[in-house]
């Protein structure tokens, strides 16, 4: 499964705000009923049928709760390492030493598995334990708060963005996050609708691919649904923004000059990089213009002079030009001379060029003497080349 841009954009712009530890991880419990003393086996079977009775109301105290609890919790232990098979799965020390008031609430005590950082594993480790007959369930283990919220995620997006009203809503500009769901934001109902599948469908497709865990909430009254990650997506995140800072390095390398713009959706080239172009900047709308021929139409661009990243489209389709390191995508940068001039090399004599190639000749001289660009002549030899591999 491939991550869209748009997937790729949130992955790399959430994970630099959260830490290595806040991720999402899982734990396999092991339950058991907390035993029984004689007394209160006795005052059960005094109470009549039909009627509600339970040993944990025929504790007399805390204390004695406490002490069934924590006998149940080693009679539970004992006979968990009495099962070969399961050395090594369990922390004991983790969720062992609740007060008795909660085991109280719960009405069981349980042990717990070791940490799973995919959830896969800790599902995996309930089946085998489930066929061994023990009553255990899944429990996950959260980081204090979501790594991103739905409205924060419509921030990033320019269209929903316009349209957002966020005044009510509890906004935490610490950790950027915005409280609240799509319709609380959005007044526009069929615009929030887009919103809230365009949001939904990214959320679905990460959680797929078990990068993210879903996850709801409450803040203030304000009902919110986000992610947290998981430890994978913060690998994949971290992998993601390595590959940008490598291409932008590399992108760095070429030397500025006037480029046709090609959109790969509708393979139009009708803008053109201005002299304001630095492939080291971030993609802004005055470094492009459209080229001489549609210039005369008197048309103006999609885009406004300071627009970035996701707002620089194609004039003819509105196909997003930008990747999420709001550099042009691979392939959309044509280079003029190359464009413009005869792409077989007619212009050039293939005896002639491979003589001049032999007497040592560099392609930009051979270029010169043609009366070409650079890379029509390397464009040839590489032709040449492989005509010759062939033979
Ligand atoms: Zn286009």
């Amino acid at each position: 499964m491939e991550l869209s841009e748009l997937e790729k954009e949130l992955l790399i712009k959430t994970f630099k705000r959260v830490t290595e530890n806040d991720v999402v991880s899982w734990r396999v419990a092991v339950r058991a009923q907390i035993d029984q003393t004689m007394t209160e086996a006795a005052a059960q079977t005094i109470m009549a049928r039909g009627v509600a009775h339970s040993h944990l109301l025929c504790a007399s105290s805390d204390s004695q709760l406490s002490n069934a609890a924590s006998g149940t919790l080693s009679a539970l232990r004992g006979h968990l390492e009495n099962l070969g098979s399961v050395r090594g799965v369990f922390d004991w020390g983790y969720g062992g030493s609740k007060e008795p008031a909660i085991w109280r609430e719960l009405g069981y005590v349980a042990h717990f598995s070791k940490r799973k950082s995919i959830r896969s594993e800790a599902e995996a480790l309930q089946g085998r334990l489930t066929e061994m007959g023990l009553d255990c369930f899944i429990v996950a283990e959260m980081p204090a708060l979501p790594a991103i919220t739905e409205l924060s995620v419509c921030r990033l997006i320019p269209r929903f963005a316009k349209e957002m009203v966020v005044d009510r809503l509890p906004v935490d500009q610490q950790n950027g996050l915005i409280y609240g769901s799509i319709t609380d934001a959005i007044k526009d109902e069929k615009l929030a609708a887009e919103a809230k599948s365009t949001i939904d469908g990214v959320f679905e497709h990460l959680e797929k691919m078990t990068l993210v865990s879903r996850v709801n909430g409450v803040r203030l009254c304000w009902e919110w649904s986000g992610f947290v990650f998981t430890r994978e997506g913060i690998n994949v995140a971290r992998d993601l923004e390595e590959q940008i800072r490598r291409r932008a390095k590399e992108d760095a390398r070429v030397a500025p000059g006037i480029y046709h713009v090609r959109c790969p959706a509708c393979t139009r080239t009708e803008m053109v990089t201005t002299v304001d172009f630095d492939p080291d900047r971030p993609v802004r709308g005055w470094m492009l213009d459209f080229a001489d021929k549609f210039k005369r139409l008197n048309w103006s661009l999609p885009f406004k002079p300071s627009d970035v990243g996701q707002n620089i489209v194609c004039s003819h389709c509105q196909t997003v030009l930008i990747g999420t390191d709001n550099r042009f995508l691979s392939g959309v940068l044509v280079d003029q001379a190359a464009e413009t001039e005869d792409v077989d090399g007619r212009k050039i004599d293939d005896e002639e060029l491979l003589r001049l190639v032999d007497s040592g000749k560099s392609q930009v001289e051979i270029a010169g003497i043609f009366g070409c660009s650079k890379q029509a002549v390397s464009k040839r030899l590489k032709a040449l080349r492989e005509a010759e591999a062939v033979a």
